[in-house]
């Protein structure tokens, strides 16, 4: 459903996004995680077709996006990390100004809204304007604003930032009964037992290049370690350990 063939991305001289080859398929939940600057929104938004990519091709849906962007951008559902919302729209404008962009609108969608808005708590608010929205409220209209066009893949730039437990769990469970469903979730995130929990597959990213890939079981074996996607996230990415924190402090 997602394919990338060598995908690449140069700012200049440096090499932000490095080759990228991957094929996530219809029906999972795909996980991306990698430490700061490791080239995950980089590579998000060359799917989302908002960054061209310097070399290599992206595919949705068997679509390539540079050749046909809109049949394929019609596919796609993008939660980007830093949204931009018309504060001057209520939640429910928004969420149609949404769907309208996809071609969609009517009862159906006006009912899709809604049940979107009363799933995250939001139901009250619904003609309020957006610029009274706090932090949180704001990533929840976002998040309903990718599923409001039901398309078939959506792509997630951090997905947790700023929403409460409980707005977390309710995430987690609409992510999981959309790929049930058959739809195909990309996610980037740091929350790293959010990935382990949710995803059937993660990929590693570190400088621009995917350094594992696969199921947990896969991403053990691979790294020859029993542990959790923290331990081999930090064994495969060369973060900081404790003995040399120690050094830091005592410096
Ligand atoms: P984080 O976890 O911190 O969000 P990330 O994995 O999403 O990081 P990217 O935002 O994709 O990382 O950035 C990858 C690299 O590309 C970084 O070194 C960043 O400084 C660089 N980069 C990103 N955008 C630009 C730009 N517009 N111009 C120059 N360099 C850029």
């Amino acid at each position: 459903m997602i394919r990338l063939s060598r995908l690449t991305k140069k700012y200049g001289n440096f090499t932000a996004v490095d080759s990228i080859d991957l094929h996530v398929p219809s029906g999972e939940l795909f996980g991306f995680v990698g430490p700061n600057g490791a080239g995950k929104t980089t590579t998000l938004r060359m799917i989302a077709g908002i960054l061209k990519p310097t070399g290599g091709k992206v595919e949705i849906a068997g679509i390539d996006i540079a050749k046909d962007p809109i049949a394929a951008k019609a596919k796609l559902g993008f939660i980007p990390d830093r949204p931009f919302i018309y504060e001057k729209l209520t939640g429910a404008e928004f969420l149609r100004f949404v769907a309208g962009l996809y071609g969609e609108q009517g009862p159906e969608v006006e009912h899709r809204a809604r049940e979107l808005m009363a799933l995250f708590d939001l139901e009250e608010w619904r003609d309020e304007l957006v610029e009274s929205y706090s932090h949180g409220m704001r990533q929840k209209l976002i998040v309903s604003s990718a599923f409001v066009h039901r398309p078939q893949v959506i792509v997630v730039d951090e997905p947790h930032v700023g929403l409460d437990p409980k707005s977390i769990k309710i995430l987690r469970e609409l992510f999981k009964e959309y790929v049930r469903r058959g739809h195909t979730i990309l996610m980037s995130t740091h929350t790293l037992d959010a990935a382990e929990a949710l995803c059937d597959r993660i990929a590693i990213i570190a400088v621009g290049k995917i350094v594992a890939c696969g199921t947990m079981d896969e991403l053990r074996a691979g790294a020859e370690h029993k542990g959790g996607l923290e331990e081999i996230f930090m064994r495969l990415t060369g973060q900081l350990a404790a003995r040399d924190l120690v050094e830091v402090l005592d410096a």
